[in-house]
């Protein structure tokens, strides 16, 4: 027997998104829970791969099977699919796994012919609305299966109206579409050179083999392949029973809705409907949609009736939804019921309402949020005084919220380009459509002339995070011209624009920006300290400066995991440090070093006073010395010149011969880290005595004080030998000198091969190992960090030589081997050893799962990036206990595996 392609809407459920897609998933479970849905069936998405396995035919078994299905749908609504004189008709839609906006499309009205548009006139009394039907299936089926070229038959339609003296295509007269399904079906002959296929048999396969192929179109591909989705998924073809949305009897339309507002997250039914309107009317932008609280005026039964719906479907669900109705003559008829996109803000209000609402627990409103939106809401505003003081040019919808300023582009190829270059780019244009994908990721920000808040444009921006201003209608655009107007304003391409997606304002030139505020960020907060109770990582930042200290510790750090104390030796103190390097004697050594002490023990006292009660560690000088001189060219150029002005250059002639004594070829494999520990202790000792004088000051003042000593670069056990030994002393001494004990700890970095391998040995000095895995990285591929990226560590990702780039997400296979080996060595030896990671992927999302499972007590990163980090730590214990899709709409819980996804 042939495989079971085809499943009727009862016979599946939401668990089978997979085989039925989303879309024909979601109306089986929206059957089986007895709503009110058209009936139908899905071709599964195994019939779309098999089709492409047979190089492009139906498998075995699927076209009669789709005949057996339709049949049965005719029986049960007394109708017939092909009969004329009692014709059933249906619509055909694609739906894949996940939704893709706008992806692929939709044909309805199939299995109408001229004879049948004569029965659909009679039955429902209304000839105009039956040649609406009949121009639309051509149109449809021209554009989507055909693939004539959509303007033309707009044209025709704009001419017809014209003809008949009426502005709306509501106003179109029976007879006028009769002419106009004529002069679609020669429009459709003239650009495929043969006759509009008649037979609705004939059209349904073309339908579904559409949907399939439609499935390999550049847009699709384009678009799974910037959301990471696999080409093997297929798409599934859902075959409905049509209902009607076009009557002109006031009590008939079609709209799109969500359960709550995907802007703001408030808890308010929240959509646009048209009357007298089918399918795509709404989105498309051609009519002015009806805000949805009108319909409670226009037909009130109805929206009674979807107000109760959108309350099953929330309860059901436990997630807000995206649905499509259409109401014929009164009566509701769901057509889609999907995970809502939402933006940042309200995904975050609605999973903490939802909590608090009974709804979901805790960790699944954790699950619900991802990384790109904790960026968002921590992402750059206006300055509001800037803001109440610039003039705005024009208003839209905010249609995405969110602050962008660029230059004007007018299409997405250009868009792309200038994007690539470095420039911010808005894009500006009448209306996208998914052809504009590139442009709209290459864009800082979107706008709009026409379309509403669930167009195109909107739905996108949304997801992608990004700034969108929709149906701004003030501005008249030329393409041609590539300019802009409003008024007497012309903004040309190339000038610059500031657009506010979240009043939908938008101004010309540039408004500064301001970081938003963590602290008012109380849902985001709330999700973080749920996040908090579900983790098993700690996080902990890299702080250099008392003030890092504080903002780390208020987003949320539990620690110091690297203090850089070369960053202390910058700016006005590198003429003291550069006075050591220039030092001939012991004398002036120690002299500079004494002048230093004090400074470093203020820089020290200030984090552990920001930091109380939690660890700080803190970094012993690493780079290599020649970082604190000016360059050998600079100084080369200012000898010269100052002996040929006659000038003093024996300050510069000084500095010039320590610079090229200090010279390496390879810097970074060169004198630093513990090196420059061993052959120059002095200034280590140093940094311990003000480290411990700092610790002992502190906590006289009664500040819990944890310091966390770390030395860099270790390759040898031999090196800790000779450097912590004589540290510890000094760190002894001082706290004898001061009568205090202070909580410490010595330990290394781990960012050399040998060390991670050695680690054993290591762990027998080390308290604590913290992995600096920008140079482990280095080292392990041989790759110079600072030059890599510039020549050709890109090219190398892109050409996927690499899969990703290993300085920004951990090589689990080769860094990070070492890394397992050096934990399981270390451990091996101190159990209780301490272990962290401070390079940069410590703020990486997939590098902190990786450090969960390695079982890492902790990761350190920026302390921008602490609430994405808490975040991660708790997605990786969640994924740990079987969650999966965590972060995406529609995660799933393990204890909840049977509920619908
Ligand atoms: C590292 O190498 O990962 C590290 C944190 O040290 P730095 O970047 O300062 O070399
Ligand atoms: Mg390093």
């Amino acid at each position: 027997m042939a495989q079971k392609w085809v499943y009727a809407f009862e016979e599946g459920n939401a668990s089978m998104r997979n085989l039925l897609g989303g879309k024909g998933a979601n109306l089986a479970e929206m059957t089986s829970i007895g709503l009110p849905v058209p009936p139908g069936f899905t071709v599964t998405t195994e019939a779309c791969n098999a089709y492409y396995e047979a190089g492009g035919k139906f498998p075995e078994g699927l076209w009669d099977q789709i005949l057996e299905y339709l049949d049965a749908l005719g029986q049960k609504l007394g109708r017939k699919f092909g009969d004329d004189s009692n014709p059933l008709l249906v619509s055909v839609r694609s739906g894949a796994r996940e939704s893709m906006p706008g992806m692929m499309d939709t044909i309805l009205n199939l299995g109408l012919t001229p004879a049948g548009v004569e029965t659909m006139a009679k039955k429902f009394g209304d000839e105009r609305f039956a040649w609406d039907l009949y121009r639309r299936l051509i149109q449809m089926f021209g554009k989507v299966v055909l693939d004539v070229p959509g303007e033309p038959f707009e044209d025709i339609i704009a001419e017809i109206r014209a003809e008949e003296g009426v502005t709306t295509d509501a106003g179109i007269s029976a007879a006028g579409w009769k002419k106009t399904a004529e002069q679609f079906k020669a429009l459709v002959e003239k650009h495929t050179n043969a006759p509009f296929p008649e037979d609705p048999f004939e059209q349904l396969k073309l339908g579904v083999e559409a949907v399939f192929k439609s499935w390999n179109s550049k847009r699709a591909i384009d678009y799974r392949n910037n959301f990471g989705y696999p080409h093997t998924w297929g798409t599934a073809v859902n075959v409905q029973t049509m209902v009607y949305g076009n009557f002109a009897d006031g009590k008939s339309g079609t709209g799109v809705a969500f359960t709550r507002n995907p802007s703001t997250g408030v808890d308010h039914f929240y959509g646009e409907y048209l009357l007298n309107a089918q399918g795509e009317d709404v989105v498309s932008g051609a009519r002015t949609p009806s805000n949805i609280d009108h319909l409670a005026e226009e037909i009130p039964s109805a929206y009674e009736e979807l107000l109760k719906v959108a309350e099953i479907l929330e309860n059901h669900y436990r997630e807000m939804q995206d649905i499509e109705f259409t109401i014929e003559s009164g009566k509701l008829w769901m057509l889609q019921t999907r995970s809502g996109k939402r933006t940042a803000s309200s995904a975050v209000k609605i999973a903490v309402d939802m909590v608090n609402e009974g709804l979901i627990t805790e960790e699944e409103a954790v699950g619900r949020i991802n990384d790109d939106m904790i960026n968002q809401l921590l992402h750059p505003r206006f300055d509001p005084d800037a803001l109440k003081a610039a003039k705005p040019l024009a208003k839209g919808l905010n249609a995405s919220p969110g602050a962008a300023v660029g230059k004007v582009y007018f299409d997405a190829d250009t868009a792309e380009e200038k994007g690539k270059t470095g420039e911010p780019v808005i894009l500006v244009r009448p209306l996208t459509e998914p052809d504009d994908m590139h442009g709209m990721l290459a864009a800082k920000g979107i706008l709009t002339a026409e379309g509403g808040a669930t167009s195109h444009a909107a739905v996108v921006a949304r997801q992608l995070g990004k700034p969108c201003v929709a149906g701004a209608t003030d501005i008249k655009i030329n393409l041609e011209k590539r300019e802009f107007r409003v008024g007497d304003t012309v903004v040309k391409e190339g000038d610059v624009i500031s657009v506010n997606g979240a009043t939908g304002t938008v101004y010309l030139g540039e408004i500064p920006v301001v970081v938003p505020d963590f602290e008012e960020q109380h849902e985001l907060r709330q999700i973080l300290e749920w996040a908090d109770k579900t983790r098993r990582l700690m996080v902990w930042a890299n702080a250099d400066t008392p003030e890092q200290a504080e903002r780390a510790r208020r987003y949320g750090a539990q620690g110091i995991g690297l203090c850089r104390t070369e960053h202390m030796f910058m700016g006005e103190r590198t003429a003291i440090f550069q006075s050591y390097i220039l030092a001939d004697t012991e004398e002036e050594k120690q002299a500079a070093l004494d002048k230093m002490l004090p400074l470093q023990r203020d820089d020290f006292h200030g984090i552990f006073r920001a930091m109380d009660g939690l660890p700080v560690v803190i970094r012993l000088l690493d780079p290599p010395l020649h970082e604190f001189l000016p360059s050998r060219e600079e100084l080369l150029v200012e000898v010269a010149l100052g002996k040929e002005r006659g000038e003093d250059t024996s300050k510069a002639e000084a500095l010039l011969r320590k610079a090229t004594e200090l010279a390496e070829f390879n810097p970074m494999l060169g004198l630093r880290g513990v090196r420059l520990g061993v052959m120059m202790p002095d200034v280590n000792r140093m940094q311990v005595r003000a480290i411990f004088e700092a610790a002992c000051d502190a906590l006289a003042e009664g500040v819990d004080v944890h310091a966390e000593v770390m030395i860099p670069l270790t390759a040898h056990i031999n090196e800790l030998k000779f450097l912590q030994t004589l540290l510890e002393k000094e760190a002894k001494q001082v706290m004898q000198e001061k009568g205090r004990e202070v909580s410490y700890k010595f330990g290394t970095m781990i960012e050399i091969p040998r060390a991670a391998l050695v680690a054993d040995e290591i762990a027998e000095l080390a308290e604590f190992f913290s992995f600096g895995t920008n140079d482990l990285t280095q080292m392990t591929f041989g790759l110079s960090r600072d030059d890599a990226e510039r020549h050709f560590l890109l090219q190398y990702i892109e050409q996927e030589i690499l899969p990703k780039n290993p300085f920004q997400t951990i090589d689990r296979d080769g860094v990070g081997l070492l890394m397992k080996k050096a934990v399981e060595l270390g451990r091996g030896t101190r159990p209780s050893l301490e272990i962290g990671i401070c390079g940069e992927h410590g703020g990486d999302p997939d590098s902190i799962e990786f450090c969960h499972q390695l079982g890492l007590n902790y990761v350190s990163c920026s302390p921008f990036r602490v609430p994405v980090a808490r975040l991660a730590a708790a997605h990786a214990a969640l994924a740990e206990r079987g969650w999966t899709r965590l972060g995406e709409l529609g995660i799933q819980d393990p204890a909840r595996k049977q509920q619908p996804a």
